[in-house]
């Protein structure tokens, strides 16, 4: 709020003058956590759904569920703006809860729509404050009891952020997930500060290439080098990998070249609404990574 604005320019050693662009960010921050708050309330934020498209044979083989909100007078509001103000605020947790019974909910009814079990996992992504004040594994189990789904239908993607807090906490949360068969991907894997010690003692299924590096890749030699390595790292460990940020089709197929399990990025789709992430799916059936 603005109070603490100031208190943490004047601690920042800046000039102790209230300046006017501080005072409207710090107004809309705190405006934008009471709607937050009320639109958790009202059941208003949504689930977008970006295909995960196995790079040797071009089928898609989950989503990722990203959290969508359309505040009725600001529009669309970027989730790096809302998450950020949800972690500061502690409405996380009850935002991390809401995406995981959705998303578990949503691909159930698929499964009930299309009368089986579809080979489709669904990814939820859990804030490093999520890993500290709540019980990841509970909630997921509560979100598989209320849903039906198996666990192993879910993947959680945490980041360094997650582990190097309390890498104690960690090791029994993932193990825990473990136990309830789900996938643990360590998601942005490049751009944290977690030891590489880590991903030897948990038990992580799933290492995701920060985009940062992917788009690059096609430009700038180092950030070749930096996916190879993680390439082979993940190998060694006997983990798979995933490609954020993947645009063209040249990616893809460099990508798989190298030996990357699986993509996402805008080549393939943008995070879609359930049903026409459901066509997705359906649509790329057979049809390779080209198609
Ligand atoms: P993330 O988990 O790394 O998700 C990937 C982000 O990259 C998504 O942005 C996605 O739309 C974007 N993206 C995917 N492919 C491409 C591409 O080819 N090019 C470009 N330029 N971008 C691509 P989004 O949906 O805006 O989400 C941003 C971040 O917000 C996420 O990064 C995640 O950290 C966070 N987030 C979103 N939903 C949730 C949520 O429900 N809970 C938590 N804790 N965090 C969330
Ligand atoms: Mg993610
Ligand atoms: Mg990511
Ligand atoms: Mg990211």
């Amino acid at each position: 709020n603005a109070q603490f604005a100031v208190k943490q320019a004047k601690q920042q050693g800046r000039p102790n003058i209230y300046e006017p662009r501080e005072a409207s960010a710090a107004r809309r921050r705190f405006s934008l956590e009471t709607e937050l708050r009320r639109a958790l309330d009202r059941d208003e934020l949504e689930l977008a759904f970006q295909p995960l498209v196995d790079l040797r044979s071009g089928e898609v083989t989950g989503f990722e569920a990203l959290s969508r909100w359309h505040h009725e007078d600001r529009g669309p509001i970027n989730p790096c703006e809302f998450i950020p103000v949800a972690e500061e605020s502690g409405l996380i947790i009850e935002l991390g809860r809401w995406a995981l019974c959705k998303a578990a909910e949503t691909l159930s009814r698929w499964d009930k729509q299309a009368g089986q079990k579809l080979p489709l996992q669904v990814g939820v992504n859990m804030s490093a404050i999520q890993m500290a004040r709540d019980n990841i594994a509970h909630t997921v189990q509560e979100a598989l009891s209320c849903s039906g789904l198996g666990g192993d239908r879910m993947i959680l993607e945490l980041t360094e952020s997650a582990i190097v807090q309390d890498p104690g906490r960690a090791t029994r949360v993932f193990e825990a997930l473990k136990g309830l068969e789900a996938t643990v991907a360590m998601d942005d894997f490049g751009t944290g500060y977690s030891s590489l010690a880590y991903l030897q003692r948990l038990p992580i299924d799933v290492l995701k290439i920060d985009q940062s590096f992917v788009r690059a890749m096609h430009q700038d030699a180092d950030s070749i080098a930096i996916v190879r390595a993680i390439l082979s790292l993940a190998d060694a460990l006997g983990m798979k990998t995933t490609a954020e940020g993947i645009e063209s089709l040249e990616l893809a197929t460099t990508l798989a070249a190298l030996g990357c399990s699986t993509g996402q990025g805008f080549h393939f789709a943008r995070a879609l609404s359930p049903d026409d992430a459901l066509a997705y799916w359906d649509n790329r059936r057979g049809k390779g990574l080209a198609g």
